[in-house]
C-alpha cells in the first residue's frame, strides 16, 4: 500500500510566492487571496512532495 502524507498551507503564515503552485500544480492550487493550498488532505508519499515543501520560503507547507 502506499504511503500517504497530510499537506496543509499555513495561511498565516504562506506569503504568496506561488511557488509550489507553479512546481507542482497537482497538488497545489492557488485560494481566492493567491495564497498557496493543498488540493487535497493527503497526496501519496513522494520526494517531490517532500521538495516543495522544504523550498517554501517561509516554510508555510
Ligand atoms: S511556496 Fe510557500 S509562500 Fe509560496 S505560495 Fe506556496 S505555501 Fe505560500
Amino acid at each position: 500500500m502506499t504511503q500517504r502524507w497530510t499537506v496543509a498551507v499555513d495561511p498565516k503564515v504562506c506569503v504568496r510566492t506561488g511557488l509550489c503552485v507553479a512546481s507542482l500544480p497537482a497538488a497545489f492550487e492557488r485560494d481566492e487571496q493567491g495564497q498557496g493550498r493543498a488540493r487535497a488532505e493527503s497526496v501519496p508519499a513522494s520526494e517531490e512532495v517532500l521538495e516543495i515543501a522544504e523550498s517554501c520560503p517561509v516554510e508555510a507547507i
